[in-house]
């Protein structure tokens, strides 16, 4: 904290009710801070030109905001937000200066703008989804994570769900191209390259997690691609590489919007530990050209949802409520083109 406090240069405050309104909340505050480089808005002003209105659940520590469609809880220090009930991480923690808080700029406008607000979005929205790319994780002698005492292999079961999601996809009139469709070794590069070269409007990259020596540990994560100049949620230093520009940073927005829906949808349905909707550099997140998102399903390390994950009925299940996150996120975009 006092690091943080010694690098910080107020640079511009304006009241905040008499702002014009903006197509870009986030770009149009005029109440600003920058902190060891990174540039934060206060986030009372950002969210209130959305329909927010902010009171103290812990005055300086943690603010409810609240409108007809959403409710968030964000708390200072803190990358995790609680939003409609679902566990966000930001690429930065919230700090808390001057009686209000205040979230990176990144955050508002790569994050929270397009989840809130995609019609905001000053990138273009996604085209018209017809082609979705389906990367069933792993394959031929990478057997991804295993469940050795009840001979549970990834690799068997990315594969069962995607062939689910498949068939649920082309019954809504999607095309669909698979990254394999049999149990053979693809290289992460190759993956990329299949979606890119089927022109796909989607990817999404189905997995199931492990952990050693926490056999307690369990729940789904969704993971999108690290907005660039920020850092992943694994990573508790910048690093040079947060700046660079890949492929996948052309649909950070999207990103988010896509990400946001399907561990929306995955939550819901599943009723699974909530472990948050999370951001990475995965090689298949940075190199596809179109919105692209990675699903944790559940753990094969915990026995009671590594059994879970045994059953065709609860691969079903995962494979409808992604399914059910692209008709989200579809009619999110539909909605960000008026
Ligand atoms: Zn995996």
């Amino acid at each position: 904290m006092s690091a943080v406090s010694a690098a910080l240069i107020l640079f511009a405050v304006s009241s905040t009710g008499a702002a014009p309104a903006s197509r870009n909340p986030a770009a149009s505050s005029a109440t600003h801070l920058k902190i060891g480089g990174v540039e934060y808005v206060d986030a009372r002003v950002f969210l209130a030109r959305l329909g927010f209105k902010a009171v103290w659940i812990e005055r300086g520590r943690s603010l409810r905001f609240q409108s007809a469609m959403a409710r968030i809880d964000m708390e200072a220090d803190k990358r995790d937000v609680v939003f409609k009930g679902l566990r966000l991480l930001m690429g930065e923690p919230a700090v808390f200066r001057g009686n209000t808080l205040y979230l990176s700029r990144i955050d508002a406008e790569k994050l929270f703008l397009p989840i809130l607000s995609p019609s905001s979005v000053s990138t273009p929205p996604a085209p018209v989804l017809r082609v979705i790319a389906i990367d069933p994780g792993h394959g031929g002698q990478d057997t991804g994570t295993q469940n050795k005492p009840l001979k549970l292999d990834e690799k068997a079961f990315t594969l069962d769900v995607a062939n689910r999601l498949r068939a649920l996809l082309v019954k809504q009139g999607y095309k669909v191209v698979m990254t394999r469709t049999n149990d053979r070794f693809v290289s992460l590069a190759d993956r990329a390259e299949i979606a890119n070269k089927a022109g796909a409007d989607l990817f999404i990259s189905i997995h199931f997690n492990a952990v050693g020596g926490a056999p307690l540990v369990r729940g789904s994560e969704t993971y999108v691609m690290t907005p660039r100049h920020q850092r992943s949620t694994g990573s508790p230093l910048r690093d040079p590489s947060d700046k660079v520009d890949n492929p996948g940073n052309r649909n950070d927005p999207w990103n988010a919007l896509l990400g946001y829906h399907m561990h929306e949808q995955m939550l819901g349905k599943l009723g699974s530990v909530d472990r948050g909707l999370k951001r990475a550099r995965f090689a298949v997140l940075r190199l596809v050209n179109s919105p692209g998102v990675l699903i944790e399903a559940g753990y094969l390390s915990n026995e009671a949802e590594a059994r879970k994950i045994g059953t065709p009925a609860y691969r079903a299940a995962i494979a409808e409520s992604l399914a059910q996150g692209v008709r989200a996120y579809a009619q999110a975009i539909t909605t960000a083109k008026r």
